[in-house]
């Protein structure tokens, strides 16, 4: 089957990859002029199954008030007169109900998991390189009630089929000796062995490439400015040329990969999608020998920032902003990022090195991503990763070429469009 992928971040590629290797032949249409040039760009690099937990659950509307009215808080509600920014804020607080939580963490650690799997395969089969580290990552805490808080986390977790250990403070140290500066402040942590972290952007441009070896078509520069229908199917996707004028192109199939803009092309066909911009920032600090940086990537859980290091970058990245599809950085929040880094790692490079960077995650209300079919026959969405996109990518590729390929994917997750399963037992283990 001739399979049109919209967008060429990491999800997009990595669907046109498993597409591929499917059997399908595989065209890919990107506005810039490479692929994982917006979001997938200069993310945290964490490929964390082990936090699955949304940013929608009970601790956080408390959080929200605690932030409110500052301008570097790491949740920040910028409110417009835009009803879907309501709606969206208004279903993001429903998803902090505590079982609506029990039940997203669910989706998304089944999927994580699968995806993990996909990408150590991928590894294997490709000897793909993108700065990969598989030294696990360690959440550090520096307050005793969030300890408490997840430490009864992990043991949620645990009941799921995820390992999440609960470490001391010293333990921590031991994992990554570069927490040694902040030392006093570390209360404790937990660690899962299993996670991993690398650059997403080296990643989706490496795997764009094998792909375009495998057959794959990308035609990159060219903005697609909408879908036609006719009959309940699609039958073109039409492209601004050069000079303006439109352009038709046309598959058998076609998936929606589009990140936070998905809502925006698919709304005129009657599909609505709950994914909205949720935008994030992260630094880059390139390092020198003998700069005092972590191999482990980490969570500073307080913060809600996370640390992974790049071969010879130290990247930290995270915080999210309500603010529409405003791009702007926002010094304000980047120096706050820049301080609590360099708070932690005083050693690690020279703070005026560092590159500012934005990029708007495709969040749905509950984090849990869009994968499946639509109402048109033979659309495909594959969006909504939201903070997970990069752990999520291998695995929603894999089970979106199943979808179009007519089968059943693995993962006990809620697909699109497909009928729910009875739930199987993705409780590897009895809880207590
Ligand atoms: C600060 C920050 C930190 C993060 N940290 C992590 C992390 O540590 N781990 C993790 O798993 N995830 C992380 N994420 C989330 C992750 O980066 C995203 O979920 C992921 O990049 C989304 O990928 P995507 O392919 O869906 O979107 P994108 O990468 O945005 O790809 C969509 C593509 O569609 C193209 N496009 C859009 N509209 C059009 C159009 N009209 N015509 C043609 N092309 C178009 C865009 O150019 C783009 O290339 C982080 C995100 C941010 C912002």
């Amino acid at each position: 089957m001739r399979v049109m992928v919209l967008g060429a971040g990491v999800v997009g590629t990595s669907a046109a990859w498993y597409l591929a290797r499917t059997g399908h032949e595989v065209t890919v249409v990107e506005r810039q002029g490479a692929a994982g040039l917006e979001t997938s760009f200069a993310n945290g690099g964490q490929i964390s199954a082990s936090h699955a937990e949304p940013w929608a659950n009970p601790g956080t509307p408390a959080k929200i008030i605690e932030w409110l009215g500052r301008e570097d808080a790491p949740l920040l509600f910028r409110l417009r007169t835009d009803w879907r920014q309501w709606t969206w804020c208004l279903r993001f607080l429903a998803e902090c109900l505590p079982f609506r939580t029990r039940d997203n963490i669910r989706q998304i650690l089944a999927l994580a998991l699968y995806s993990r799997t996909q990408l150590r395969e991928l590894r294997r089969d490709t000897a793909i390189e993108y700065d990969q580290l598989t030294r696990g990552i360690l959440t550090f805490y520096t307050d005793e009630e969030e300890l408490e808080r997840a430490t009864t986390h992990a043991g949620l977790m645990r009941q799921y089929g995820c390992e999440r250990d609960v470490k001391t403070a010293g333990e921590c140290l031991a994992i990554e000796p570069a927490l040694a500066h902040a030392a006093a402040d570390i209360v404790g942590g937990t660690y899962n062995a299993s996670d991993e972290s690398g650059d997403a952007r080296k990643f989706t441009q490496a795997l764009a490439e094998l792909a375009a070896r495998q057959g794959v078509r990308f035609h990159y520069g060219r903005t697609i400015k909408r879908l036609e229908s006719h009959r309940g199917r699609i039958i073109s996707v039409v492209l601004a040329d050069a000079d303006g004028r439109d352009d038709r192109i046309s598959a058998d199939a076609y998936v929606v990969a589009l990140g936070s803009y998905s809502p925006l092309l698919l709304r005129p066909l009657g599909i609505s999608i709950p994914v909205y911009p949720l935008k994030g920032y992260s630094i880059t600090v390139p390092l020198e020998p003998g700069d005092e940086a972590p191999t482990v990537s980490l969570t500073d859980d307080g913060y809600k920032l996370v640390y992974s290091r790049l071969g010879d970058r130290l990247r930290v990245a995270g915080t999210a902003e309500v603010d529409g599809y405003n791009t702007d950085v926002n010094d304000v929040r980047c120096q706050a990022i820049v301080r609590r880094a360099f708070e932690i790692f005083p050693r690690a490079g020279r703070p005026e090195r560092a590159e500012f960077w934005t990029g708007l995650r495709p969040a749905t209300p509950s984090n849990v991503p869009i994968i499946g079919r639509t109402k048109l026959a033979n659309l495909f969405v594959n969006t909504g990763h939201g903070t997970l996109g990069w752990t999520m990518a291998c695995g929603s590729g894999r089970a979106l070429a199943d979808i179009v390929s007519g089968r059943q994917p693995e993962p006990d997750f809620r697909f699109a469009g497909l009928p729910s399963r009875p739930r199987s037992v993705l409780i590897a283990k009895p809880a207590g």
